[in-house]
């Protein structure tokens, strides 16, 4: 392909035919001939022409056919006319159909020179144009289908988001946002103030666009019964402020957690301080050598142990908890055999057992093995058999079961002991609850054992009850969904 331009010149005059391409040739542009508009509609089909110089008269198939036939399935091809002075009519008629220009025989190679390159002209210039439409076209697809991922992108996001131009108006928002600031529906390009009922968030943006320069606003903001993190940044384009962007993000949880987490520190600051301050006490008493007596003195030293006891056991409940909450500590499941673990522990006990001279009757069916974690279960266990040991009377006894009960496997530890009242048996679960009567006085505990329990419990998708009468004992069942531990070994 020719990239000056290809031309086409048809004419029954082989002298014009010949003259027309000689001059042509020298121009640098490719060009064919033909005789009659049958052998230039071969041409056309067969080869890639840019510019056909067409005579008017012709054989076989006119001029004018020729330049309709073009017009119509060559639309591309600039057709330019010769013709003689008493065709001058036809060529007008023909420019008017479609033709670009006509060159008058006789011409000169100046002449024909010009008209040639003007129609080229014409035909780079139409196909310019038509590239830049394209262009255009597929940039505007491009530009929908843009932003037409972009709402899709905002509208998912669980964050807020609004946008406003310069002059303070709404021009864009996601779901979320309109949602939590109940948006109307017809609140688009709407003054903010109309838009958004909300005077803290109107006050942020407003205060940032008058600003005029790039930064950020933050603020902490209490929206219905939630509460919500506000950025208000400013949007710069070509270092100009040309609106603000506001996302709002739900911390209802985060801020519920922190103050939960406040109140269970200064829980356990409380837990730790009251021993503390015993033991202290006690030192004071025995170093300023006001307890002079030895028995005394060896009472209080006694004492002193016991909530030094106390502390550990509260910190190494804290321990059991922190270790709960840790993703880093993982489970070690294997399958265990719980009525080997529940004879060693009970073992273990017996000698507080018997300083209250307290029986435990233990009872254990055959059960299939139970995949666990080994601590987490002697955890469940031992804070079960410990209470039913410290909450009971002299010479009373605990009973241990293991056995299956429908889908779960059960471990349940009765006491004889002194029972929970009614309107505590809810509480007992909770961190640092402990019943406080007369009974319960004198008896050490962090109030954290039970808590440990259920998490444990819950941990295993398992559940815990209680059952109590005041004065006659507490009996404490867990279940375990066999389905999911059970293994068969
Ligand atoms: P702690 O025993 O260290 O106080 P727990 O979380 O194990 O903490 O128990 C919470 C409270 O529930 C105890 O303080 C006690 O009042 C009550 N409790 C638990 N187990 C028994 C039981 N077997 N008999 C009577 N009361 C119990």
């Amino acid at each position: 392909m020719n990239k000056k331009g290809s031309v086409l010149v048809v004419d029954d005059e082989v002298s014009i035919c010949e003259g027309c391409k000689k001059i042509l040739l020298k121009e640098g542009l490719y060009v064919d001939t033909a005789k009659d508009g049958l052998e230039a509609k071969e041409k056309i089909r067969r080869e890639k022409f840019d510019l056909v110089l067409v005579d008017l008269k012709l054989p076989q198939l006119s001029g004018e056919d020729l330049l309709h036939w073009l017009h119509s399935s060559n639309p591309d091809i600039v057709p330019v006319v010769i013709t003689g002075y008493p065709s001058f009519d036809g060529a007008v008629t023909a420019v008017k159909e479609g033709a670009y220009d006509y060159i008058p025989k006789p011409f000169t190679s100046g002449e024909l020179r010009r008209v040639v390159r003007r129609g080229l002209e014409r035909k780079w210039l139409i196909q310019e144009m038509r590239r830049l439409r394209e262009e255009q076209e597929k940039n505007l697809k491009l530009l929908s289908q843009e932003r037409t991922k972009l709402k899709s992108v905002i509208n998912s996001m669980t964050d807020g988001v609004l946008v406003v131009n310069r002059l303070g108006e709404l021009v864009l928002y996601n779901c979320a946002a309109r949602q939590i600031l109940n948006l109307e529906e017809r609140c688009l390009n709407r003054p903010l103030k109309e838009a958004v009922g909300n005077d803290l968030l109107i006050g942020m943006i407003n205060s940032l666009l008058a600003k005029q320069k790039k930064m950020t606003l933050s603020q902490e903001m209490d929206i219905d019964d939630k509460n919500y993190l506000v950025n208000v940044a400013a949007v710069v384009d070509d270092g100009k402020l040309i609106g603000a962007v506001a996302s709002l993000k739900d911390i209802t949880r985060l801020r519920r957690f922190s103050e939960t987490k406040l109140a269970f520190l200064s829980m356990v600051s409380h837990e730790i301080r009251s021993p503390l301050g015993v033991i202290e006490g006690y030192l004071d008493l025995i170093l300023k050598g006001i307890v002079k007596d030895e028995q005394q003195i060896k009472d209080m030293m006694k004492k002193a142990k016991e909530r030094a006891q106390t502390l550990r056991q509260l910190v190494d409940d804290l321990l059991s908890l922190a270790r709960m909450e840790s993703e880093r500590v993982k489970k070690e499941l294997v399958p265990l055999d719980l009525r080997k673990i529940i004879s060693e522990m009970v073992d273990l006990y017996q000698d507080k057992a018997e300083e209250k001279n307290i029986k435990i009757n233990i009872n254990l069916e055959k059960i299939p093995a139970i995949l666990m974690d080994r601590n987490d279960f002697i955890l469940v266990f031992t804070n079960l058999l410990d209470n039913a040991i410290k909450y009971n009377v002299k010479g009373g006894s605990v009973n241990i079961y293991i056995k299956k009960e429908g889908p779960d496997l059960c471990l349940r530890v009765e006491d004889t002991g002194i029972g929970i009242p009614p309107e505590s048996r809810e509480r007992i679960f909770d961190e640092f609850y402990r019943v406080k009567n007369e009974k319960t006085r004198r008896i050490p505990g962090t109030g954290l054992g039970l808590s440990i329990v259920q998490r444990i419990v819950k941990a295993y998708q398992g559940r815990i009850k209680v059952d109590s009468s005041e004065g006659r004992g507490s009996v404490f069942s867990v279940y375990l969904p066999l389905e999911n531990f059970a293994v068969e070994v």
